[in-house]
């Protein structure tokens, strides 16, 4: 798999990479405290037998993830993850999934995994089975095997935004700034949860709109045009 690379906001860029015709096999997502999330989402994409919406009423989305016969997790316990699991988790990768379409593995802390663990989890990621699917989280890139970065896909994760910031996040407070795509990001965590509480559809509405709206001004659109048309779209909701 060719290695890329992308700076992208959280759920968005998750979703469209999900949906894109080059759904990575093997991803690293790299990040700050929310990689929890995000990766749950996207074991949860991968193992959908349904719509991968809200809601699902699929039997693996109505399961909780620890007991889906397809996923397999590896964390450090607690320092390091040892080569002894991954042999494990290589002899079961090859038969078939259960229920899903694919297997899915996630590492996570992908950078406590011991030098000859991580040089044996190589060897699968260079010729994975065409139904597994790999997922590495880490906060520290840096010390993952530059050869495990260089088989992976790397997703950036925007920064944790604190709970106290998503609460004081406000229309006022996102147009009163110079508007940078950064803020967008920080905006769609508000509409994210806002839309987790309430199930109103709007919210996902506004959130595909806050992702037209950060690529237009990373691509340096007209950041007068772009707060009016936020404030409208934000009232509107
Ligand atoms: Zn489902």
């Amino acid at each position: 798999m060719k290695s890329s690379e992308s700076r992208l906001g959280l759920w968005p860029s998750l979703g469209q990479a999900y949906a894109g015709p080059n759904l990575p096999q093997c991803l690293l997502l790299v990040g700050q405290a929310p990689q929890g999330e995000p990766g749950m989402t996207w074991c949860r994409n991968l193992l959908c037998e349904g719509s991968a919406e809200p809601g699902c009423l699929c039997r693996g989305c109505q399961k909780s993830l620890e007991e889906h016969p397809d996923l397999t997790i590896l964390s450090p316990m607690p320092h390091t993850i040892k080569i002894d699991e991954v042999r494990t988790l290589l002899q079961s990768l090859g038969y078939h999934p259960l229920w899903a379409s694919r297997r899915v593995v996630w590492i996570q802390e992908a950078d406590k995994l011991g030098s000859d663990a991580a040089n044996l989890l190589l060897k699968a990621l260079e010729e994975p089975q065409a139904f597994v699917y790999f997922l590495l989280t880490t906060e520290h890139p840096d010390r993952v095997l530059a050869t495990i970065r260089s088989r992976c896909h790397k997703v950036h994760l925007a920064n944790a935004v604190t709970q106290e910031i998503r609460d004081d996040l406000r229309p006022d407070w996102m147009l009163a700034r110079p508007l940078l795509p950064e803020h967008i990001v920080e905006a769609v965590w508000y509409v994210e949860q806002r839309f987790r509480r309430t199930h109103n559809p709007n919210w996902l509405v506004l959130w595909e709109r806050l992702w037209q709206a950060h690529q237009a001004l990373s691509a340096n659109a007209n950041q007068d045009v772009w707060r009016e048309r936020l404030r409208q779209w934000w009232l509107l909701s």
